[in-house]
């Protein structure tokens, strides 16, 4: 059996792949050991995809669509269900024995590679519902057979919530209460929103904070940021906002140079 583990990111539009620049780029520059692997739907451009491919150590092209078997068959008659399927599809990375799950719009503070002691299916409550997991960072084994049954329990019972939350909490249904070990700590899904409706909790436990989570409508990538204007005056000023912190964080991490890159470009030279 393989022992080799990765954290997965998808992105199904050259928007969400700005994102998963960032979720690769973020673990890079913690010093993952792990493998980085980034899943794309036919539709994202060959520049996005050549972008990731600076970043991760694969890109992973999934389509729903070329599928032969009877849980994506009755998808079809569910379109609505096709982002999330295509996330679920995470399970069938099974050159891997054990992956960790973070969304496009998570950004990584510091090495999380203890993740991977956690067991499946682990992830942190969600603020809204907290008797739900947050599927927005989620350790996970890859098995085809939990690929299917995942499937054909989603096209059988759908997703309360319209999107793959909704599918992996019936699913794993008994998280809330059965094992305490697989409740991940906040900390490793902060969502940004956390910050405003909970801020005495976030400035006594706030700089434990291990990865932040754009969770919601308005991603960073949605805000207009110039480099030079930042590092000079407004979020400077706005040093009492930590989302506003973190959303100069992420474009910081956006444009940084790609360590990924300059190992390569170092091993070029070796060679010539
Ligand atoms: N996603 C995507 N394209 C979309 C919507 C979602 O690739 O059009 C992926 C992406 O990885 C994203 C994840 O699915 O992070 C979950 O969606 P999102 O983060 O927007 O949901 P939220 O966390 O805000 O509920
Ligand atoms: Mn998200």
């Amino acid at each position: 059996m393989t022992e080799a583990q990765a954290f997965v990111t998808l992105a199904t539009t050259d928007a969400y792949c700005m994102g998963c620049i960032v979720v690769g780029k973020s673990l890079r520059r913690h010093g993952t050991s792990k493998k980085l692997v980034v899943m794309v739907s036919p539709n994202v451009s060959r520049v996005g995809r050549l972008a990731l491919d600076d970043v991760f150590d694969e890109v992973v092209v999934v389509d729903v669509l070329d599928s032969r078997d009877k849980a994506h068959l009755t998808w079809l008659g569910r379109p609505e269900l096709g982002v999330t399927f295509t996330k679920l599809h995470c399970w069938t990375l099974t050159h891997f024995s054990k992956c960790v799950f973070l969304d496009a719009d998570t950004l990584v503070l510091c090495n999380v590679d203890e993740l991977f002691e956690y067991e499946e299916l682990s992830a942190a409550p969600d603020p809204g519902w907290p008797d739900c997991f947050n599927s927005g960072v989620f350790v996970f084994r890859p098995s085809l057979n939990t690929h299917t049954q995942i499937l054909e329990h989603a096209a059988q019972h759908g997703s309360f919530d319209g999107g793959d939350q909704g599918v992996l909490n019936t699913f794993f249904s008994d998280w809330a209460v059965k094992d305490i070990r697989k409740h991940l700590p906040f900390v490793y899904n902060l969502t940004a929103s956390a910050v405003y409706t909970h801020l005495p909790a976030f400035q006594q436990y706030g700089h434990h904070a291990k990865i932040v989570h754009f969770l919601g409508g308005i991603k960073p990538w949605h805000h207009s940021y110039n480099p030079q204007a930042a590092s000079e005056s407004s979020f400077r000023d706005s040093s009492k906002n930590f989302a506003a912190q973190f959303m100069h964080l992420w474009w910081a991490e956006y444009y940084s140079q790609n360590q990924q890159q300059v190992k390569k470009d170092d091993k070029k030279e070796d060679y010539s």
